[in-house]
């Protein structure tokens, strides 16, 4: 089995496992699971609706198993697409509001068809309750490119949608605080961001690990569409924050005063955490240089160095104004973000874009002295500490780097850097943490999606 820490082996296998049918991935001797109830979010819906979600997650399975045996014959097309696309029509007629049944049909003309550019623009004006999005969506870039059968159903998150929206007000300030870091930075629009609760996964996006968030139509296949939205799976999140992220902080991090003990004491930083890293990703200099020439050179370092540019403008972002201007505190802005480091670099190296770019952050902080590591007899980890101060400082300093050279398009120094701080140069002061991670095997959800009590009785009554 592989090492989940071997980069350079995990690395040289990138993107080249289109036949692997397990359920987990990356393949290990031992996967520790929790279980998420997603039904338990499902809104009101008629006994009829659900039968139809059951049925639609069988013939997606079963388009994923025809996916994997022969390839699809176009990106985004499915094999068998008709009895898909008749049961979405079905299905839109179920649901309660007008936008839901607008965007769901839709959908399934882009399942017939694909999309038109007058369905994606009608699809990102309308304002869904209820999402239902069906395709050959993206799945992890390390595990192969290009998209697999998924289905997902997800409702807005009214809380979540709230404090987006004061967010969206607090933009101006966000770019202000970019610009005092480095005078050529700016904030290009961004995407509607969509938080919601999952109810309903089926396809490659049931496999593991889980995703946070899609990026449509982008994950779909659609590339460079101007009618984007960002759905975001807010109990997901949680659920990961909770039971990884948090649990690896209580047992390593001390950054001088109590952590936020439990996901609901974070209050609104997980979903804003979220909008900032994605804010992140439209940072760039005056005059916009893009990342092709790095693209060329080297994909995937070109990938890591502009997630963790993401992350850490993104932290910026949190700390100083989003969380401030939500009641929420700089110093748990600061908890999380390490806390999620801490949960993505457990989920291995060489295997994910981001988690080889949260390992480059966490290197930033240990080689400068930010973070001390302090370690037990065989070499591991047993803390790390640091104060949120400190990390915000190192974090300034590294948004500065970014900012001359991935946002400049330097593709030396750029290389330089991810090799001076990620994981491709070693693991150097973050040796111990990894081996404290590798004792235990990585963490993932399983989502419990039993079919409610009318969707079984609805079955029952037409067998
Ligand atoms: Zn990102």
């Amino acid at each position: 089995m592989p090492d989940r820490f071997d980069h350079a082996g995990n690395l040289a296998r990138a993107g080249d496992h289109r036949a692997h049918r397990g359920a987990f991935w990356p393949p290990a001797e031992a996967h520790a699971l929790f279980s998420l109830d997603i039904a338990a979010a499902a809104p009101p819906l008629d006994a009829q609706a659900l039968a139809l979600l059951d049925e639609l997650g069988r013939l997606i399975e079963r388009e994923w198993a025809a996916c994997k045996a022969s390839p699809p014959p176009s990106r985004g097309r499915f094999h068998d697409p008709a009895p898909v696309a008749d049961l979405l029509a079905r299905l839109a007629e179920h649901l309660p509001r007008d936008a839901d049944r607008t965007a769901l049909r839709l959908r399934a003309a882009a399942i017939r068809a694909g999309y038109t550019e007058e369905g994606l623009r009608t699809l990102a004006a309308l304002d869904e309750d209820l999402m239902v999005v069906i395709g050959q969506i993206a799945t992890w870039y390390g595990k192969q490119t290009g998209g697999l059968p998924t289905a997902f159903a997800c409702r807005r998150d009214e809380a979540g949608a709230g404090v987006i929206g004061a967010a969206c007000g607090q933009l101006a300030a966000v770019e202000a605080c970019f610009r005092d870091l480095h005078t050529h930075l700016r904030l290009a629009a961004l995407p509607a961001f969509v938080p919601t609760r999952l109810f309903f996964m089926a396809g490659e996006g049931n496999r593991h690990p889980k995703h946070i968030a899609y990026f449509l139509p982008e994950d779909e296949g659609v590339k460079r569409s101007p009618y984007k939205k960002t759905c975001y799976f807010a109990n997901t999140h949680a659920a990961l924050v909770e039971r990884v992220s948090l649990a690896h902080a209580r047992a390593l991090l001390d950054l001088g005063g109590p952590l936020p003990g439990t996901v609901a004491a974070l209050g609104p930083i997980p979903t804003l955490g979220v909008f900032a890293h994605e804010a992140g990703h439209f940072v760039h200099r005056e005059g916009g240089v893009s990342f092709q020439g790095l693209n060329a050179a080297d994909r995937w370092t070109s990938v890591v160095l502009q997630e963790a540019a993401a992350d850490v403008f993104g932290l910026l972002a949190l700390a100083e104004v989003l969380a401030p201007a939500a009641g929420a505190t700089g110093e748990d802005a600061v908890a999380y973000h390490l806390a999620e480091c801490l949960r993505y670099v457990d989920r291995g190296l060489g295997l994910f874009p981001d988690s080889d770019g949260m390992f480059l952050q966490l290197a930033w902080l240990a080689d400068f002295g930010v973070l001390e590591i302090a370690e037990d007899g065989a070499g591991r980890a047993i803390r790390l500490s640091g104060s949120p101060d400190a990390v915000l400082a190192a974090f300034r300093a590294l948004a500065r780097v970014l900012a001359d050279t991935l946002l400049a398009g330097d593709v030396e120094r750029s290389l330089a850097l991810a090799r001076d701080f990620g994981p491709s140069g070693g693991l150097r002061r973050l040796a111990p943490l990894v081996a404290r991670l590798a004792a235990h095997p990585a963490t993932t959800i399983e989502y419990l999606q039993e079919p409610a009590d009318a969707a079984r009785a609805a079955v029952a009554m037409a067998s």
